[in-house]
């Protein structure tokens, strides 16, 4: 579903992703773990063409995201991302943050678009909070609508970076619930986290990044016990 080949990105002389290799199939949930400034969310970034690529090859379902001639709009709906940060419209409902994708981008009608929305902030738990407006909501509350609004765009891909750092620790397992929801119903998922528990639960592979390259990975299981690389032990040792 991803794949990714020779990543370099530069921002100006400083390069802050060194020749990234990394194939996710789809169905797959890959967390990605490491210190602040190692280049997880500029590589999540690069997986939906947030950012241009310096070098290398990103290719994300059918399309070639180094192809200047592929349409990034297609790129974005591909790949849906949810930040740390909800940036949810505060003028509008709650249906209309999620509706306004569908039908803006994907030209769907309205009526079809609110069904739509409704089965979604189902799905995520919020039917009943449709018609309220965001500034009404928790921030567990306002991350849920933010996935159902990324949802509405029927991505082949969900990138998560850090989606519960900015949450009261009450509020963390109602979002950690909808992910683990999508995972199993085997949505394609690069989480970035520092939710230890989540990624030994629901992570099929486990990446740790330092200083802009992929320096450990394995399954949950090799990954937290079978550690080689000392710069993991020493990461592992502040966050878990
Ligand atoms: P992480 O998400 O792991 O904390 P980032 O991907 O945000 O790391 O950042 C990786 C490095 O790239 C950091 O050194 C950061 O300062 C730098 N960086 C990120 N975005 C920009 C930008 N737009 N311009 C210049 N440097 C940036
Ligand atoms: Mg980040």
């Amino acid at each position: 579903m991803i794949h990714i080949a020779h990543l370099h990105k530069h921002f100006g002389t400083t390069e802050v992703l060194h020749d990234i290799n990394l194939d996710i199939h789809s169905g797959e949930v890959v967390v990605v773990v490491g210190p602040s400034g190692s280049g997880k969310s500029t590589l999540l970034r690069c997986i939906n063409k947030l950012e241009d690529i310096t070098s290398g090859r990103v290719t994300v379902d059918s399309y070639d995201l180094t192809d200047p001639k592929t349409n990034i709009n297609h790129v974005r709906t591909e790949a849906g991302m949810v930040f740390q940060q909800f940036n949810l419209f505060p003028h509008m409902t709650v249906l209309e943050n999620v509706t306004l994708g569908p039908v803006k981008v994907r030209g769907m009608a309205r009526g079809e678009a609110e069904t739509l929305g409704l089965e979604l902030l189902d799905k995520v738990g919020l039917r009943e909070k449709a018609r309220n407006y965001p500034d009404q909501l928790s921030g567990g509350q306002k991350q849920r609508v933010a996935i159902a609004r990324s949802l509405a765009l029927r991505p082949k891909v969900m990138l998560f970076d850090e989606p519960t750092s900015a949450l009261d620790p009450e509020l963390i397992g109602e979002v950690l619930d909808v992910m683990k929801t999508l995972a199993r119903e085997g949505m394609t998922m690069v989480v970035v986290t520092h939710e230890m528990g989540f990624a030994k639960e629901v992570a099929d592979r486990v990446i740790f990044m330092d200083q802009g390259k992929i320096v450990a990975q394995g399954s949950p299981t090799a990954f937290f016990t079978e550690i080689t690389n000392d710069r993991l032990r020493s990461f592992l040792s502040k966050v878990v």
